[in-house]
């Protein structure tokens, strides 16, 4: 008899190997939260530079009264979806919240944004269709190709002129074409080149999501994401994003203006078979969002604090995931025992970063992957310069230079 576990063995050793290295890099446990910046690991006090809080909101005292309140008036959660149970009026006011924040028609909150993926993919494509995806795209955005049953054809990272060229080749079975972009890629923090893809979209014509998890709150004048950056919000036809990012919560969305949008909501298994977010969930994304649009000066401060990073590993000489400054600063490391050597010397000098290595990286990369918070103080930031300038530039492994 095949045991099932026989396909997950090479995990356990890889995670032994691990191990054998110091702490177990991918199980982090955060003993106490002391702030949006600060947690005890370990028994240590450390910054947290991996924690895609970029607004530093998950302590806000707004928001956090508004997730009690919606405790004692709504209860702990909503036991069931909303096709089944019902809405909570609180759903529906995240919704119109979202909807004028991003200026779009409709908006439909998911449970996370890995759902909202799955859900708006496998709502907009069927078997039929065909999905362009970028090579890089995140695994949600994948799972839901999968889900949809479409024709799944990939284009180069960030290659508008590969995704021409695979367009006119035809490559789809009729059916209508989905063509997906990140604003900013998560794991070297790069932006989809926007303007180009949507000369590509002029030429042959499809229909384009772009899942702005990493920069909805952050990009733009108004933080809708990259597309507000690029004032290129018209072109755009669906917005995906996450709560668990720059707003701080749990949960996810689909936008757009189609007529038939609020549809989707039949037609989304991912939405329609999965309970509905907490009452406490909701409440605070709702505050959130509403300091997000008050509080521009929160973007400014991220801005200026990834600058500060940005340049500081420059300096360094470091090898950097992309040469644009966004919130998600990756480092290039040689290879894996010497990422996870460098990573363990970090935390113990009590620094949090993410540890990010193939199969889940771009290119079979191994990277020390940081993502800056408006929270973070520009000591906070001088500090993890400085360690990484004596883990990893220096020291500990081979020294990463560019080049
Ligand atoms: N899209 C992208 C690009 C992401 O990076 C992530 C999460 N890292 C998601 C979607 C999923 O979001 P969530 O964590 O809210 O499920």
């Amino acid at each position: 008899m095949t045991d099932l576990f026989d396909k997950h063995r090479h995990i356990a050793e890889r995670h032994q190997r691990m191990l054998q290295l110091g702490v177990n890099a991918v199980g982090v446990t955060n003993q106490r939260l002391l702030s949006p910046t600060r947690a005890i690991i370990d028994g240590r006090e450390t910054i947290l530079a991996g924690t895609n809080n970029y607004m530093g909101i998950t302590f806000d005292p707004d928001c956090i009264a508004a997730g009690k309140a919606a405790l004692d008036q709504f209860g702990t959660g909503t036991t069931g979806s909303r096709i089944a149970n019902g809405s909570y009026s609180l759903h529906k006011d995240l919704e119109a919240e979202l909807a004028r924040f991003l200026n779009r028609k409709h908006c439909i909150v998911f449970t996370t944004g890995y759902q909202a993926n799955l859900g708006m993919m496998s709502g907009l494509a069927g078997p039929r269709d065909t999905i362009y995806l970028d090579a890089d795209s995140h695994s949600s955005i994948y799972d839901g190709c999968t889900l949809s049953g479409a024709k799944l054809v990939r284009f180069r990272h960030n290659d508008a002129a590969d995704l021409d060229k695979r367009l006119a080749r035809g490559e789809e079975d009729g059916g209508g074409r989905l063509v997906v972009l990140e604003g900013i890629y998560s794991m070297l923090g790069d932006r989809a080149p926007l303007a180009d893809f949507i000369e590509v979209k002029k030429k042959h014509g499809f229909q384009l999501l772009v899942d702005e998890a990493h920069s909805f709150g952050v990009l733009g004048p108004n933080g809708r994401g990259l597309a507000d950056e690029a004032g290129l919000e018209d072109e755009v036809d669906f917005v995906v994003g996450t709560f668990s990012k720059s707003v701080g919560a749990i949960g996810g969305f689909g936008a757009g203006n189609h007529p038939l949008f609020e549809y989707l909501r039949y037609a989304m298994r991912p939405y329609m078979f999965t309970a509905s977010s907490s009452p406490a969930s909701i409440a605070t994304s709702i505050a959130a969002i509403r300091k997000l649009a008050a509080e521009p000066q929160r973007r400014d401060r991220l801005r200026e604090n990834s600058a500060r990073l940005f340049h500081g590993f420059k300096a360094l000489g470091l090898d950097m995931g992309c040469d644009t400054v966004s919130p998600v600063i990756a480092v290039k490391c040689p290879d894996e025992p010497s990422t996870i050597a460098m990573w363990n010397a970090l935390l113990k000098a009590g620094v949090y970063v993410n540890i990010a290595l193939p199969p889940g990286t771009p290119n079979k990369l191994c990277l020390l992957r940081c993502s800056v918070s408006a929270a973070h103080t520009d000591s906070d930031i001088d500090r993890i310069i400085t360690l990484f300038d004596s883990v990893v530039a220096q020291g500990h492994g081979k020294k990463v230079v560019n080049g």
